[in-house]
């Protein structure tokens, strides 16, 4: 879908690595609410990632790939000037514990503080995934135990790969 000046775009952003499926019932939900959700991956280069930009936008693209207003991205830019350059102007983010809740709120807050025409909307996360994030995912695996449940298929082969290759 293109985006015009009445439709609601919505930017997702985020680390994704890898994507579990606590972010993937974020961005169904969000699909669901807007015209256009777009999920961007942070290219920051401060964070050393397990996966690559390029790998964890292809791991979203296959997940998303039955939403037909997802699409996948990544930034390197500030979060507000970036989603200009999209025409976005609403940010979403997940909070799973009061914990999320206070760091989300002082991000929200800065990007409030840099642009106030854009809001950030948040979502509960769906209880049974509020345990559930990337690190958790990555530790697991790297043990080699059973993260089926943690994220999908694709993702599952993706991890397995990644820690043989590094054996
Ligand atoms: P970041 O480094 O920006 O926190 P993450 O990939 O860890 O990137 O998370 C992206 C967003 O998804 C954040 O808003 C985070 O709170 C949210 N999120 C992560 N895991 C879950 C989950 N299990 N349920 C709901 N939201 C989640």
């Amino acid at each position: 879908m293109k985006p015009n000046d009445r439709s609601r775009v919505a930017v997702y952003p985020g680390s994704f690595d890898p994507v579990t499926y606590g972010h993937i019932d974020i961005i169904r939900r969000s699909a669901k609410q807007f015209d256009q959700v777009i999920v961007a991956v942070l290219n920051n280069t401060s964070k050393s990632p397990l996966f690559s930009v390029e790998e964890r936008k292809e791991m979203l693209r296959e997940v998303t790939s039955d939403l037909p207003n997802v699409t996948v991205d990544s930034f390197r830019d500030l979060l507000v000037r970036y989603m200009k350059s999209r025409n976005a102007n609403v940010i979403i983010r997940g909070i799973r514990s009061v914990t999320d809740f206070e760091y989300e709120l002082t991000l929200a807050s800065t990007n409030r503080l840099l642009d106030s025409e854009i809001d950030t909307i948040f979502m509960m996360t769906d209880p049974k995934y509020s345990y559930l994030s990337s690190s958790i995912v990555k530790e697991i695996a790297m043990f080699n135990g059973n993260v089926s449940e943690l994220v999908p298929p694709f993702v599952e082969q993706r991890l397995a790969e990644k820690y043989q290759s590094k054996d």
